[in-house]
């Protein structure tokens, strides 16, 4: 088990943890909620009915949230369905995340007390998913020079091998100098760095470099975190996200 603190200051808490049991989703929507939401809901102090997390499916899609969404995925059905990304304006309500090596993107800003969370596969890091987030925290007022940007722990492209309709898929979207960034050739095997791919969306998207962190942290290298490449099943890690009151 690992547990990590991605972000603790005056505005946010955020994290990253793999839980006890890396299990997070229920069989059923009626069903009990899990002992790990049970212990996040302890460490961040915090109800299970302010917890939210979105029902994935490493796509685009991206929705604003508040109290009337607490609790779901969590210890109710959701509305969230097939959103890899949500966005709040009000304290208190805990935004997560499952990942087991895709990225989790924590996004923050401060002057307009907005915070977001995505979950972003690599079909969704060379899609719409950081643009659509940054849509939606502009309705709520945020401006995307003073966002903030935080990649935590995925899968590192020394693990990362992916095929060529990988590359393919992403010639379509990036240029040939931002793929010689994205893309490690290693004994003619082709390895993706995801983080890379998510700062140069970032970036086109109006964010500064100096608002973009990489936290370095391997899911796939380090055995206390979950990861699909290396064989979990099931199991995964848990991001989450919530504006101190
Ligand atoms: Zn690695």
């Amino acid at each position: 088990m690992k547990s990590m603190t991605i972000i603790d200051d005056e505005f946010s808490f955020g994290g990253f943890t793999s839980g006890n049991e890396g299990i997070w989703t229920r069989n059923a929507p009626t069903d009990a909620p899990t002992d790990d939401y049970i212990s996040l809901s302890e460490r961040l102090r915090v109800p299970l009915t302010h917890i939210i997390r979105p029902y994935q499916a490493s796509g685009d899609k991206v929705e604003i949230v508040g109290t009337e969404h607490g609790g779901m995925g969590v210890i109710k059905d959701n509305v969230l369905k097939k959103v890899d990304g949500i966005v709040t304006a009000e304290k208190g309500i805990a935004l997560s995340v499952l990942a087991a090596d895709c990225v989790p993107i924590y996004l923050i800003d401060k002057k307009a007390a907005v915070i977001g969370l995505l979950h972003c596969g690599w079909r969704s890091a060379a899609g719409s998913l950081l643009h659509n987030a940054v849509q939606r925290m502009k309705e709520l007022g945020a401006v995307p020079a003073e966002i903030q940007v935080i990649t935590g722990p995925h899968i590192c492209p020394d693990c990362y091998e992916v095929g060529e309709d990988v590359r393919q898929a992403y010639a379509e979207v990036f240029t040939e100098k931002q793929l010689e960034k994205i893309f490690v050739i290693r004994n003619h095997k082709l390895y993706l760095d995801l983080s890379e791919a998510v700062r140069l969306k970032a970036s086109s998207e109006g964010i500064t470099d100096e608002n973009i962190s990489v936290i370095n942290c391997c899911t796939c290298h380090d055995n206390s975190l979950y990861s699909y490449r290396r064989g979990d099943r099931g199991r995964q890690n848990a991001a989450f996200i919530i504006m101190k009151a």
